[in-house]
C-alpha cells in the first residue's frame, strides 16, 4: 500500500469530506474535499509541466489557503516541498535555489523578475507567480488542470520536503524530511496533545518553518480538525478570533505581545483547552504572567527542522516553566559528554535524539551529516541541556554560544536568568568574546525599561551576588532591542560580532 504522508493524511480525513479544513479572515471556508481537489489539480498541472517525483517545488510567497494546498500537492505529487522564508532577499534566494536546484519555483509576484533571473542562473525550469489573494499564474494555469489526480505512491523514506534551518548560527542547511519523519511525529502530537475532529486551530505562524507547516498543520490535518487561517501574527485580530478557537500555537514573542495588551486575559482565553509555544525559549516568567492573567499553563515543547518535535511538557501533568518536557512517543533523548557518553541527572551536557523524526539528513553535505549523527544513530542537537530527577529536560542554550572562560565551561542561560530578574530589565543576552587572558569572556547585552535607573557597574555587582566569579560578565551594555529573526530568535553571532573588538 502507498506509504506516502498524504495516504496517511486521506485516511484521517473526517468520515465527511464537505467538513471545513480552513476558515480565512473573511470568512471564507474550504472543506477538505476542496483542498484534496486543489492539491490534485495543482499536483496535475506541475507533473504536466514535467516536474517529477522527487523534484524540488521551491516556495517563496505569502501565506494564503493556496500555499498551503501547494504543499499538499507537493505530497500527492512525490514532489519535495520546499519553502523559502518570506523575509529573505535576492542573495538569499539565489543561494538556495543554486542549493536544491528545483524543478520550479513559485514566487510573489512583485518578485518575479529576480526570481526568474535567478532561476535561469540554475536552470530552473519553471517560474510561477502565487499572491497573497490566491491569484497569480500559477492558480490561473492550474485551475484548469484536472481534478484527477492519482496520487503517487512513495516509500517512507522518500523526500517529503526539504527545510532549512533558520541560519541562527551560520547558513542554512538542507534537511531532507521523509514521509516516514512528517507522518511519525504529526502522530506522536496528535496523541500526546489529544487533538480531535473538533479542534479548532487558531493559525497565525508562517508557513515556510517547521512550526507552523508541520506541527500546526499536520495536528489538524491528522485528526480531521479546523484551522481559522490568518495571513500573519496581528495581535488585534488574534485576541478577536482567539474565543473561536481551541488551540494555539506560537513562538514566544507571540506571547509576550499578548500579554502586553492591557485588555488581554480570561475574556480572551476561556474556549481555548491548549497553548503551545516553541522555536525559540519561553521565559519562565512569560510562563507565570501568563498563567496568572488567564489560568492558562503554556505547553512548552522542543524541535527542529532537522527532527521535527523532541519533546513536550505533559498534557496532562506539570508544565514545568523553563523546562521543554519529556521525549514524544518514540522519540529518544538524552544528555552527554563530549565522548557521547550518556551523563548523571541534573548535569550538563549535549542534546542527542533519536527515531523515527530524524532527518536523512543535509542536503548535498555527507560530511556535515557524518559529522552530526553517531556510529548508533543519535543524532547530535547542536543544543545543550540537562535532565532532573523527574526526567524534565532543559535547554541551556546551543553548544555554539557556550563560552569558555579560563578553561570553564558558561552557559548564558543562567547569567541572563540573573540579569532578567533584575527590576528594570525587559531581557538581555550574553555572549562570549575574546579576550586575551581568559579565552573567551561575557559581555552582557541589556534591554532595560525606559524608567530603569541600571548602570553597568550596578547590573555586573548584581551578577556577582548570584553567580561564581568567573561567570560575570566583564561588560555590560544597553541597546534598545536584541537582533532578532523572523523566527523570534536572538541572533547571537550578529552580538558576537558587535563586540568581538572589546578586549583585542
Ligand atoms: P541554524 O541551525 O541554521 O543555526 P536554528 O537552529 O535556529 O538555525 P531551527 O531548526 O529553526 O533553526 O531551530 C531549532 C533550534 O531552536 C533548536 O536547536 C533550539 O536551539 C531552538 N529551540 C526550539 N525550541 C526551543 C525551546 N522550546 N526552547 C529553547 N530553544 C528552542
Ligand atoms: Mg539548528
Amino acid at each position: 500500500a502507498d506509504q506516502s504522508l498524504y495516504a496517511l493524511i486521506e485516511s484521517r480525513f473526517p468520515r465527511d469530506a464537505n467538513e471545513t479544513l480552513l476558515e480565512t479572515e473573511d470568512g471564507t471556508r474550504w472543506s477538505y474535499a476542496d483542498a484534496h481537489a486543489a492539491a490534485g489539480r495543482y499536483a496535475r498541472f506541475l507533473s504536466d509541466m514535467g516536474v517529477k517525483k522527487g523534484d524540488r517545488v521551491a516556495v517563496q510567497v505569502e501565506k494564503s489557503p493556496q500555499a498551503l494546498f501547494v504543499y499538499l500537492a507537493c505530497l500527492r505529487g512525490g514532489f519535495v516541498f520546499l519553502p523559502m522564508n518570506t523575509a529573505y532577499r535576492e542573495d538569499e534566494v539565489d543561494y538556495l535555489v543554486g542549493n536544491a536546484e528545483p524543478a520550479a519555483f513559485l514566487c510573489r509576484p512583485d518578485f518575479e523578475k529576480t526570481a526568474r533571473a535567478i532561476a535561469d542562473k540554475h536552470g530552473t525550469p519553471h517560474v510561477f507567480t502565487l499572491d497573497a489573494d490566491g491569484s497569480g499564474s500559477f492558480t490561473d494555469r492550474a485551475e484548469n488542470a484536472s481534478a484527477d489526480f492519482d496520487t503517487v505512491a512513495c516509500d517512507p523514506d522518500d523526500l517529503a520536503a526539504m527545510l532549512y534551518t533558520s541560519g541562527t548560527t551560520g547558513k542554512p542547511k538542507g534537511a531532507m524530511l521523509t514521509h516516514r519523519n512528517l507522518g511519525s511525529n504529526g502522530l506522536a502530537l496528535v496523541e500526546s496533545w489529544r487533538f480531535t475532529a473538533d479542534d479548532v486551530l487558531l493559525h497565525a505562524l508562517p508557513i515556510f518553518h517547521a512550526h507552523g507547516l508541520f506541527v500546526a498543520c499536520h495536528c489538524t490535518l491528522l485528526s480531521g480538525a479546523r484551522m481559522i487561517w490568518l495571513p500573519g501574527y496581528n495581535r488585534e485580530t488574534v485576541m478577536e478570533r482567539l474565543p473561536q478557537a481551541t488551540v494555539f500555537m506560537g513562538v514566544p514573542t507571540f506571547y509576550t505581545r499578548l500579554l502586553a495588551a492591557p485588555e488581554f486575559g480570561r475574556t480572551q482565553t476561556r474556549n481555548i483547552r491548549l497553548f503551545v509555544s516553541g522555536s525559540a525559549p519561553l521565559l519562565a516568567e512569560t510562563h507565570r504572567e501568563f498563567s496568572a492573567r488567564t489560568g492558562h499553563m503554556i505547553l512548552e515543547r522542543y524541535g527542529m527542522t532537522e527532527t521535527g518535535m523532541n519533546t513536550s511538557n505533559p498534557y496532562e501533568g506539570d508544565r514545568v516553566p523553563g523546562s521543554v518536557g519529556f521525549p514524544l512517543p518514540g522519540v529518544e533523548a538524552r544528555v552527554v559528554d563530549e565522548e557521547n557518553r550518556p551523563l548523571p541527572v541534573n548535569e550538563v551536557g549535549a542534546i542527542q535524539v533519536r527515531g523515527a523524526n530524524v532527518m536523512k539528513g543535509y542536503w548535498k553535505l555527507p560530511e556535515k551529516t557524518k559529522e552530526e549523527f553517531t556510529d548508533d544513530g543519535w543524532f547530535k542537537t547542536g543544543d545543550q541541556g540537562k535532565v532532573d530527577d523527574r526526567g524534565y529536560i532543559y535547554i541551556v542554550g546551543r553548544a555554539k554560544d557556550m563560552i569558555i572562560s579560563g578553561g570553564y565551561n558558561v552557559y548564558p542561560k543562567e547569567i541572563e536568568g540573573v540579569i532578567d530578574d533584575l527590576p528594570g530589565v525587559v531581557e538581555s543576552a550574553v555572549v562570549g568574546i575574546p579576550h586575551p587572558d581568559f579565552g573567551e569572556v561575557g559581555v552582557a547585552v541589556i534591554v532595560k525599561k525606559a524608567d530603569a535607573d541600571l548602570t553597568e557597574e550596578s547590573v555586573l555587582a548584581h551578577v556577582k551576588q548570584h553567580l561564581a566569579n568567573y561567570k560575570v560578565p566583564k561588560a555590560a551594555r544597553f541597546v534598545t532591542d536584541l537582533p532578532r529573526n523572523t523566527m523570534g530568535k536572538v541572533q547571537k553571532n550578529l552580538l558576537r560580532q558587535d563586540y568581538e573588538g572589546l578586549y583585542k
